[in-house]
Order: C-alpha cells, then sequence, then structure tokens
C-alpha cells in the first residue's frame, strides 16, 4: 500500500494509520561534504529511500524527510552544506512529533542516516521524556555497513550465490575488501554503495584518490589520553569529509544488494516495534512516577 504521508489521501489516511499499528517513521539526514565522489544529500537520499523501501516490507507510515542535521557550519565548511542550529531542530522536530501524535501514531521511529544525529537526538528523546506527551519516540539507524563486511559475512558464513544481485567478480572484491579489513564510515565503500543503488548517476568514482579518506590520526593523543573533544576529534582527523578506504569497483548490483538488505534490517526493526507493548507502558510509568 502507499505508506508515504505525502502521498496518501485524507479520507485513506485512517486505514495508513491502523496498517501502520499507530507507526509512524521520519527518516533522518544532513546536508554535508561526503568526499568528492557523493552527493551533499547522501545522508537524507539514502535515509529517505531505505525508509521507503523498509515500509513497503513491513507496513509503516512515511513522514516526510527531516532533512536536516547537525554538521559544522563555520565559514571553513565545504561549500554546500546546511548548517541549521540544533536547538531550532530539536523545536521543529517536537512541533512535528506532536502533530505526528495528533494525528493517531503512537510510536515514533526516526531512522537517522547521520552519525552526527546522534548526540542530539538521545538529548531530543530525554527532554520528550521529562515533559507529557501522549506518544513515545525512538532511533533506529540506517545500516551502512553492508558493503563489503555485512555482505562478505553473509557470502561466509551461507556460501556463495546468497546474494543474487552479486556477480562472482562481486563477491570477490567485496570477499578481499572484508579480509583486507577496509576501512569506512563516511563516504565509504558502504555509503556509496547505497547511493549506487538507485542514483549511479550522482556518484563520481572517477573523483577517487584525489582526497584521502584515511585519518591523520592528529587528534588520536587526547582520545589516548581520555580527554575528549568535539565529534572524538573526527573533524580533525577527517578533513575531507570523507573515512574510508576508496571504495574502487563498487558498482549498482553491489548498491542494489545494500539497499536491500539495509531495508530489510529496518523492516525487521519496524515488525518489533510495531508489536511491542512495552515502551508506551514504561513511557507511562515515567511520566506518573515509578
Ligand atoms: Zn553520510
Amino acid at each position: 500500500m502507499e505508506t508515504r504521508w505525502l502521498y496518501t489521501t485524507s479520507e485513506s489516511f485512517p486505514a495508513l494509520v491502523e496498517a501502520s499499528a499507530k507507526v509512524c517513521a521520519i527518516p533522518m539526514g544532513c546536508v554535508e561534504k561526503h568526499g568528492l565522489h557523493l552527493p551533499l544529500g547522501t545522508d537524507i537520499l539514502k535515509g529517505s529511500k531505505v525508509t521507503h523501501m523498509a515500509s513497503q516490507l513491513e507496513t509503516v507510515c512515511v513522514f516526510p524527510d527531516f532533512t536536516f542535521g547537525d554538521v559544522p557550519g563555520g565559514p571553513a565548511s565545504p561549500a554546500g552544506s546546511i548548517s541549521v542550529p540544533v536547538e531550532m531542530e530539536m523545536a521543529l522536530l517536537e512541533q512535528l512529533c506532536d502533530q505526528i501524535g495528533r494525528n493517531g501514531f503512537e510510536k515514533i521511529v526516526i531512522c537517522n542516516s547521520h552519525g552526527g544525529n546522534k548526540p542530539w537526538l538521545n538529548t531530543f528523546l530525554r527532554n520528550l521524556m521529562n515533559r507529557k506527551k501522549p506518544y513515545t519516540v525512538c532511533v533506529a539507524g540506517v545500516n551502512i555497513k553492508w558493503a563489503p563486511h555485512g555482505m562478505a559475512e553473509l557470502l561466509l558464513e551461507k556460501g556463495r550465490g546468497c546474494i543474487p544481485e552479486l556477480s562472482p567478480e562481486d563477491e570477490q572484491l567485496l570477499l578481499s575488501y572484508h579480509e583486507a579489513g577496509m576501512k569506512g564510515g563516511h563516504a565509504c565503500m558502504g555509503e556509496t554503495a547505497l547511493i549506487m543503488g538507485f542514483a549511479p548517476e550522482s556518484v563520481h568514482l572517477d573523483r577517487l584518490g584525489i582526497e584521502s579518506g584515511l585519518s591523520t590520526h592528529e587528534a588520536d593523543y587526547l582520545t589516548d589520553a581520555g580527554i575528549q573533544i568535539l565529534n572524538g576529534g573526527w573533524d580533525v582527523n577527517f578533513p575531507n569529509a570523507y573515512a574510508g578506504h576508496d571504495p574502487v569497483g563498487c558498482n549498482e548490483r553491489i548498491g542494489r544488494a545494500a539497499l536491500r538488505l539495509a531495508s530489510e534490517q529496518l523492516a525487521h526493526a519496524f515488525k518489533v516495534l510495531k508489536t511491542d507493548e512495552n515502551m508506551l507502558r514504561w513511557h507511562a510509568n515515567f511520566q506518573k512516577g515509578w
């Protein structure tokens, strides 16, 4: 069925609320540089795509994209990035959750696709818990580790051929990257695959090799001394907004497999959430005092 809020009519909306077991998903990302080879919208684009695909496997209503996230916004930040104060994002998100609640949903799951949103989302959940809300909110991630490691582990466990999208050469590539301990995290093989799965024209593999995705380790001495600076020093260690070995050889087949696996994983989270009875009970108990 049509699961997207914006594509549903007012008349058919109650049926969507019911089919969703009162669960509504908000895709969340950010707009920031992703190396030289991936688009600025990588996080919200892949978050939105995977959330929609997952909702087709396990029906939940999909709210319009929450596009913006916590990214560096200083004068030196890369061209095209968009930084909005987190206080404003929290205020907007709360208002949107109130509207989702007013429209009949009891469980809201934020499908976060940008690592930099994790700290403020936890604060957001705490703030909501301290207020009286008739709904509960939680966060589910969009897994970017399917390429190469998740898929390689599947191949090793279940044997070649278990991921039908892949050619024998793709299997070999993923296994060799896995064996070599390919690093990732940002604009890496995993993220590149997810974008390649549905927007290959937005991926520019010919730009690989120009800027490095390897850590400079500049801020490691602070971490080693038990000192935490912003993002654990990530922005210092990865000045190119790129963390990972170059995803040479990534292709649309690997991308389609990564998209399917990430969607199935998120759909499982939706399923658990739809039948869960504890979250609302804990929420109510907390609000009236244990
Ligand atoms: Zn990203």
